[in-house]
């Protein structure tokens, strides 16, 4: 059986409507699936009311993905199975919302200083997480990159010229927040982290419930088996997703269902209960 447990939509930096997502999972055969948006819970109750509405509903997990910063990386952080109207959860994204909308515009700035004519629109931003994509859309639209991974080279990515950075949660805080919105806690896409020491270092200091394993960052079998041999070392549950944002000329696949999970190596995130 076909599973899908990280995906962004509309809510983020995703391409698509959550309730596209959903349906989309249907057509692809895709049975479970995660809605992760970074820092935002509003399209949960979206996903979830349209796969109600399904001939054969298909099991939406209740996700988030958030931003978190430690020595220097960003540390991504999976929630899987949260309260989606928790109080507290809520207003600490909401602020962590706000504060990358005054990140994007001070990068906008800084690419109107280089010479690049952008307009971004910030309208409702605050519901929506927006974040570096945006802008690489908005840079491409324009006709100055090819596509969103040239921007992100070439601009965007940490130090590179146009790059602010974006004040985070610390994983501690993260792994909190969403332990208080009853859910449980995974590590994101170890491979993306620079320092290959720091995943191991992160699992002894923080709480950390699980670790995505397959991920299109993870490229190789060895790597797969790294990280693997890792989670079990530390009793951690195992996880998989796609990352799909749909979005084309990025770093991952830009179709759902194209990269593909199993429910068995995955099974214990998608029937975890307290
Ligand atoms: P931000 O939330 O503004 O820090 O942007 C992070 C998002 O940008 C990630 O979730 C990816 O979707 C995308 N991203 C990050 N790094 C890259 C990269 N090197 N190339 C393309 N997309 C990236
Ligand atoms: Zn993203
Ligand atoms: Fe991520
Ligand atoms: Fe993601």
């Amino acid at each position: 059986m076909l599973v899908d447990l990280h995906m962004h939509s509309t809510c983020s930096d995703g391409l698509y409507s959550p309730e596209w997502l959903v349906n989309t999972c249907y057509e692809k055969g895709i049975k479970k699936m995660a809605l992760t948006d970074h820092d935002n819970l509003s399209g949960i109750q979206l996903a979830m009311d349209a796969a109600a509405a399904l001939p054969e509903p298909i099991e939406v997990i209740r996700g988030v993905e958030i931003s978190t910063e430690l020595y220097n990386e960003s540390i991504h952080i999976l929630g899987y199975h949260i309260d989606p109207n928790n109080q507290k959860l809520n207003s600490k994204l909401m602020e962590m919302r706000r504060r990358r909308r005054m990140r994007v515009l001070k990068m906008v700035e800084k690419l109107t200083d280089m010479g690049y004519e952008i307009e971004i629109n910030l309208l409702n931003p605050v519901k929506k997480t927006i974040g570096r994509p945006h802008i690489a859309k908005l840079l491409v639209a324009k006709g100055y990159f090819k596509n969103s991974l040239d921007c992100f080279e070439k601009l965007l990515k940490r130090g590179a010229p146009a790059y602010v950075p974006q004040p985070k949660l610390s994983p501690a805080e993260a792994i909190s927040l969403i332990h208080g919105a009853g859910g449980i806690a995974v590590m994101a896409h170890p491979s993306e982290i620079n320092d290959d020491t720091v995943p191991e270092r992160l699992i002894q200091e923080c709480n950390f419930d699980g670790m995505e394993i397959w991920h299109p960052s993870a490229k190789t079998p060895e790597l797969i088996e790294k990280w693997y041999k890792l989670a079990k070392k530390y009793d951690l549950l195992t996880s998989g997703g796609s990352d799909f944002h749909g979005i084309k000329g990025s770093r991952y696949p830009d179709e759902l269902g194209l990269w593909q999970v199993q429910y068995e190596n995955v099974q214990e995130v998608i029937n975890w209960k307290l």
